[in-house]
């Protein structure tokens, strides 16, 4: 088959022992690959109800048919699990080099169950897998992990590790790898510990297959059709990176801060892009053959932190270390950063459960003691010791590891009320009380608190409004769809919306045409990403999650923004229910929320 390598490897870490399935045409064709392949495999394989920890729960890695091609942010990859921190279906992508390698191996998915009784590495060539000892590895940072194995089996291995939190079983945990170009995180839903529970240190890749294109001609004019746009539409990516969000997302009065007591933050200039950019930017990065380099490398050049040399902070790590927390030391953001890339935990997670800690003090739910030293708003020192202890479960830090809702939970029969999370999954920096379409997003999102699953790009545009529940339900479906397209072909978000569009739209079409040879309409296409979603759904519905679920943070349905543009924004429980009475309608499930059968069967599934 054009665009795949047609196999999926499946390989028990208990036992050692690996088998190879085929890909099949229909598969291909009905799931594309990526997100789409991981939760078909997700839902076979792991049986209904299991602890994330248990070795029957699966780790996938999967590429899909634009990965190793020509398109723009083609090296992205998927890994997906049930998540040990919401406990439902979750699915992270992530880039630099390692996906593309992967890809070369000529496996489209890599399927880890089992558990091993000693540390190990898993070596994945176009051969097939093999377990090498890791004893010597653990306990060591991502960083580290990477360099001794490619010392060892040589640079042109690609290696995804994880760090102490991940063998510590942080709910948080996060995997990374590491390339001189650019490194890369699947950061969100704790995927990394589910590999430390099953004592897998890291999993490295080497081959040499090509991807075949069914129409290179038919590939080359889009992309030559879409050059402009796309360099055009990432120009303040390619300078700034994500932080050129802070300004005018802070601006529109969204952005949280204070543990969202507040939607705008004084201070939030000292941590823009462009104040950032002014005094660290030491150089560009970027995944491979990616002409946006949206990656940057700071350097810290003076104050207590002078001489760091670290990956800058994401717009999404500096609210969660920045404004939630009411810290606007600039450099602490980027070694709040570094701590979590090399200890490897989410930045999200982590800065939210910490906002959520501060306001648990203030309100005397949490003592001094019981945190080990004292913490308030602004206290970036104390911010990187619990980060270090939360990596290690050291004292508190092993409270805070289970994240922001089973922290609440142990504290007062009040607390989760202001626990930014949707599912137990601690949200993003895009405001689900001054979006109304991520209102709607959040609350039917397969992950929970996630802005990957519906998008607030589309949400920030001129014109757009963002204030009025109408349509936004519609809005969700189409941008859902979107989602689980793009992360099944799988093509970086930001190139994909600045090049090829918002939506499931003609330029997607072309491409799988190009690639796969697959002649699929838009709406055959918009048809893979229902599709996606429902088994998401399916997945998720099999662990018991109904209409209750799909809730939003209490604060955001009962507390309106107190002030500044967005002031008076909230979404109360009357307009989430209207909401999602039209989105269960638009999606043929029932009131519950629950996939009606007649739907399931129009799809195919
Ligand atoms: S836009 Fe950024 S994250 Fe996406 S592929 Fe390019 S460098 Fe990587």
């Amino acid at each position: 088959m054009r665009g795949y390598g047609g196999r999926i490897l499946h390989v028990d870490v208990t036992s050692g022992v690996s088998r190879v399935e085929p890909v099949t045409e229909a598969m291909a064709q009905s799931l594309l690959g990526g997100n789409g392949f991981a939760v078909r495999l997700l839902l076979d394989v792991v049986p209904a109800g299991v602890d994330a920890y248990d070795p029957a729960n699966a780790v996938v890695f999967a590429v899909g048919p634009i990965t190793d091609t020509t398109v723009p942010g083609n090296s992205r990859a998927c890994v997906a699990s049930k998540s040990p921190l919401t406990g439902l279906f979750f699915d992270s992508t992530f880039g630099g080099r390692f996906p593309a390698t992967m890809k070369r191996t000529g496996f489209d998915a890599i399927v880890i169950t089992g558990c091993s009784s000693q540390p190990v590495y898993l070596r994945i060539t176009e051969d097939g897998a093999e377990l090498r000892p890791a004893r010597s590895l653990w306990g060591q940072t991502i960083r580290e992990t990477v360099q001794a194995i490619q010392s060892t089996e040589g640079t042109d291995v690609d290696v995804m590790a994880i760090g102490p939190a991940g063998e510590h079983l942080v709910r948080f945990a996060a995997m990374g790898t590491y390339w001189k170009n650019r490194e890369g995180f699947a950061g969100r839903g704790g995927i990394a510990a589910v590999l430390g529970s099953k004592r897998v240190k890291a999993v490295t890749v080497a081959g040499s297959r090509k991807t075949q294109l069914a129409d290179a001609a038919l590939l080359k004019a889009l992309l030559d059709e879409r050059r402009e746009p796309l360099m055009t539409g990432t120009k303040a990516l390619s300078t700034y990176g994500t932080p050129f969000l802070v300004k005018p997302i802070n601006t529109l009065g969204a952005l949280g801060s204070y543990n969202l007591r507040q939607e705008t933050f004084a201070d939030a200039l000292a941590i823009s892009g462009e104040e950032m950019r002014a005094h660290y930017h030491s150089r560009d990065t970027t995944c491979l053959k990616c002409p946006v380099a949206c990656g940057k490398q700071y350097e810290i050049r003076d104050g207590e932190l002078e001489g760091l040399q670290a990956k800058m902070p994401e717009y999404e790590t500096i609210f969660a270390f920045g404004s939630m927390l009411g810290n606007a030391h600039a450099g602490s953001l980027t070694r709040a950063n570094d701590l979590c890339d090399l200890l490897g935990m989410d930045t999200i997670t982590m800065g939210v459960t910490l906002a959520f800690a501060c306001e648990a003090l203030e309100r005397g739910w949490l003592s001094e003691q019981d945190v080990g030293m004292p913490f308030a708003w602004g206290d970036w020192k104390g911010m990187l010791r619990l980060i270090e202890m939360t990596a290690r479960r050291e004292g508190f830090g092993n409270r805070l590891a289970d994240g922001a809702w089973r922290l609440a939970e142990s504290l007062h029969p009040e607390a989760t009320r202001v626990v930014y999370a949707v599912k137990r999954l601690e949200m993003p920096a895009h405001s689900a009380r001054a979006l109304k379409g991520m209102s709607i997003g959040y609350a039917t999102a397969s992950r929970g608190g996630s802005h990957h699953d519906t998008r607030p790009t589309p949400q920030y545009a001129q014109g757009y409004d963002r204030k009025s529940p109408d349509g936004k339900p519609e809005f969700a479906v189409r941008s859902q769809h979107f989602t689980a397209v793009d992360d099944s072909l799988v093509v970086c978000r930001f190139t994909s919306e600045r090049g090829f569009g918002l939506y499931v739209e003609e330029p997607y079409a072309r491409m799988v045409r190009a690639v796969s040879g697959f002649d699929m309409s838009v709406e055959e296409l918009e048809q893979v990403g229902e599709r996606v979603i429902n088994l998401e759904r399916l997945f998720n519905v099999r662990e018991g999650v109904r209409r209750k679920d799909d809730v939003l943070p209490w604060r955001v349905m009962h507390e309106p923004i107190p002030e500044g543009p967005s002031a008076g924004m909230h979404c109360p429980p009357e307009e989430l229910s209207m909401m999602l009475d039209r989105y269960y309608a638009l999606r043929g499930w029932d009131g519950d929320g629950v996939p009606r059968a007649d739907r399931l069967r129009h799809l195919g599934l």
